[in-house]
């Protein structure tokens, strides 16, 4: 075929992780005895709870049964579903929205990634720097990046996230159409608190800028005073989008369930003076492209916004905060300076020694047998960071600590 999208020509290659992957595979060719363990994952380890498990057996029969079967769903998901999600995680913490602005989907990769569909051509984006890749890869997907350079892309706003500024984006000088956050923050592991959130959105509300609101990890936080959702800030229904995930959160990173949260007071122009609801437009775009997430998932899902689900899921999350309280203190006994961890199953460590990504990630390797993911990979200003994630086992994670203090103390 000749005629491409040929954005995909300037794109640069998931280099990120087939670089670590290409690395262990080396290490492990050269260390056969070698026992690798992986502190780069960003899957989950343990498995789904009872609960979640029984719910989803009752909807195997029912689809086995003729008089409970169930063919397509609704595109936006079964009302159960959006019911349970607004009850549990908007009503009950004060937030006011209607269940049809919630689009169940399967996951928030593909959610976030389809987003920018309903953006302009010539929309520009603002991104944090380091960041989830697959905003800038979808973005640039679109042909809206403009042109690769040495890491980044021209039409792209960045907006660094450094120990100088507590990791939190600075507003920006110049205005974007759109601007995605993500908090708790994929990959430093730190947190938007309200006062820096209700900067944005007034931000957003003052300059029309569209908030790209990623709360995949909102479970993870331990403090009720940092907002889980960016409905909390006032107006935010008027200026963000909201995207949620039970991946991380529930371990569906295998059966595969998100949501995405699309207010009917976000308003949008048309170049010819058109006024558009993006709910309208994301409801438009679902029904056409998307299927629904399927029957069996979506009760499981429900099942996992109540109880005795809620209970037996706050035990598993524990395991992964106290693999991240562990990382911390490895850390700091190691006088390594370490950032996230407490709301969030990510540890971002400032490398020892000014090391740069690459050379500390191939330290752990070698000496060690520790797999990390290098901060560069994020982004420029992820350079002489490293991203430790807590969902590994307790015993892998507490042997790969050991190792660590052995190799770098
Ligand atoms: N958003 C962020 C910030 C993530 O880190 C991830 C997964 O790693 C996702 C979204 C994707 O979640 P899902 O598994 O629901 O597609």
């Amino acid at each position: 075929m000749r005629s491409i999208n040929n954005a995909y020509a300037g794109l640069a290659g998931n280099y990120l992780f087939s670089e670590v992957a290409r690395r262990v595979r080396v290490y492990k060719e050269n260390h056969p005895e070698a026992d690798v363990i992986s502190l780069g994952i960003g899957d989950v380890s343990q498995p789904l709870v009872p609960a979640v498990i029984e719910a989803l057996h009752k909807a195997v029969d029912e689809m086995g049964r003729a008089e409970t079967f169930r063919g397509y769903g609704p595109e936006q998901g079964y009302a159960f579903l959006r019911q349970a999600i607004l009850e549990h995680d908007f009503l009950a913490r004060g937030v006011s929205l209607d269940a049809d602005e919630i689009f169940i989907s399967d996951g928030a990769k593909s959610d976030v990634g389809n987003f920018q569909e309903l953006f302009g051509e010539d929309a520009v984006i603002a991104l944090t720097d380091p960041v989830y890749p697959v905003y800038e890869d979808s973005n640039a997907m679109a042909g809206r990046a403009g042109v690769h350079a040495n890491g980044r892309w021209s039409r792209i706003i960045y907006l660094p996230c450094t120990m100088e500024n507590g990791f939190r984006p600075e507003l920006p000088t110049e205005r974007p159409d759109v601007v995605y956050l993500c908090s708790p923050n994929n990959p430093t592991g730190t947190v938007l608190d309200r006062d820096a959130l209700t900067a944005w959105v007034e931000y957003a509300r003052a300059n029309d800028t569209l908030i790209m609101f990623d709360a995949a990890y909102e479970a993870f936080i331990r403090d009720d005073a940092v907002p889980r959702s960016i409905y909390e800030i006032p107006g935010a229904d008027e200026v963000a989008v909201e995207f949620r995930s039970l991946s991380k959160t529930a371990g569906f990173t295998g059966l595969r369930c998100g949501y995405a949260v699309v207010p009917k007071k976000l308003k949008a122009r048309s170049s010819d003076g058109k006024t558009l609801l993006l709910h309208d437009m994301w409801l438009r775009r679902q029904c056409t492209k998307y299927n629904g997430c399927p029957y069996i998932v979506q009760r499981a899902a429900e099942a996992a916004f109540k109880e005795p689900a809620r209970t037996q899921m706050r035990a598993v999350l524990a395991v992964y905060q106290s693999n991240a309280d562990m990382m911390l203190d490895a850390c700091a006994k190691l006088g390594i300076q370490a950032f996230g961890g407490v709301h969030s199953p990510y540890v971002w460590l400032k490398t020892p020694g000014n090391m740069d990504s690459w050379s500390f990630f191939d330290l752990l390797l070698e000496k060690a047998a520790v797999v990390c993911t290098p901060g560069v990979g994020f982004g420029a200003c992820g350079e002489g960071y490293a991203r430790l994630t807590a969902f590994n086992t307790p015993e892998l994670t507490r042997a790969a600590l050991k190792r660590l203090e052995n190799v770098l103390s």
